[in-house]
């Protein structure tokens, strides 16, 4: 993002951002950093401006996300009041709307006029986990900034500072595919650990045909990090038959993986596998989780 920092520097920023990327990856600390460099191109921490924004009480910033589920049009008003008058103390006004897929079509139509041509010199800041989620209006008057995954050395850099063994980093590493805010918030997050720890007790027990699937799914139905970790556990099985000396993300349960190994031909765990996506792309559908998670429990228990 490099770029984006030379664009402000040079006034070449669009007046008009929307920063992209998945839950975790940076998104709002980004967007706070460049309102704090809009505010002060020094970004200098000491200055009034710099002091108010850090405490949230800017009168020339304005953060808004979802009431609920939603950006309602009283949140667009308020932001249209809030660009549309002269700043106060800095020389420009900032606004952020995180989530901005979530503005209802009225708040979002609302709101094209002053995003088009915002009243200089305000900016709006908007976030959203993709551009394809947002209205293609909105989209088409802003300048995008993709946030990448970051590579897996400066993850690892990060979590150095985190109390977790060789092995929990190495699982973090892979399960949180570059998302920096993900791998920090898991690996302080002891029902994740904890989850992870049931998953490896239970599925080669299932898979065995010994354990009692429909109670395993019982436990999972309940955390949307359930169907993550079973995805883990199944992809390392499936890349373990497949890939000749293949290091698992869960490596520090190579004794369950084995034993899940030996009762689970390859074709059944690619199939696992494949379900799992399907019972994503159901849960995501707001189908009952209770049943998603009946359905591929059983399905790992069936020989
Ligand atoms: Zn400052």
């Amino acid at each position: 993002m490099a770029g984006l920092f030379a664009r402000i520097e040079r006034d070449n920023l669009a007046q008009t951002v929307l920063f992209t990327g998945p839950e975790g990856s940076g998104k709002k600390t980004l967007a706070a950093r460049v309102a704090q460099k809009l505010l002060c191109p020094e970004t200098c921490g000491r200055c009034p401006s710099c002091k108010m924004l850090a405490k949230g009480i800017h009168p020339d910033y304005l953060l808004l996300g979802p009431d609920g589920d939603s950006l309602k049009l009283e949140q667009a008003q308020q932001l249209k009041a809030f660009l549309s008058s002269p700043p106060s103390l800095a020389s420009r006004k900032v606004a952020v709307l995180a989530q901005c897929q979530r503005l209802t079509v009225e708040a979002a139509n609302s709101l094209l006029k002053v995003l088009e041509e915002p009243p200089s010199p305000s900016y709006c800041l908007l976030t959203a986990d993709s551009a394809a989620d947002v209205l293609a209006t909105l989209v088409s008057r802003s300048q995008v900034f993709a946030l990448a995954p970051l590579p897996r050395d400066t993850v690892a850099e990060v979590l150095k500072g985190k109390k977790l063994s060789a092995d929990q980093t190495w699982f973090l590493l892979e399960y949180s595919q570059g998302i920096l805010g993900r791998a920090l918030s898991l690996s302080a997050d002891g029902d994740f650990w904890q989850r992870r720890e049931e998953i490896a007790l239970a599925v080669p027990e299932i898979l065995a045909g010994r354990g009692d699937p429909l109670l395993a799914a019982e436990g999972w139905q309940d955390s949307p990090e359930s169907l993550a970790l079973l995805e883990f556990w199944l992809r390392d099985l499936v890349l373990l038959q497949a890939v000749p000396d293949f290091t698992p993300a869960n490596r520090d349960y190579g004794g369950a993986l084995a034993q899940c190994l030996a009762v689970c031909p390859a074709k059944k765990s690619r199939a696992l596998l494949d379900q799992c996506q399907r019972a994503r792309e159901y849960l995501q559908a707001r189908c009952n989780a209770r049943l998603v998670f009946d359905c591929l429990a059983l399905m790992m228990w069936e020989v």
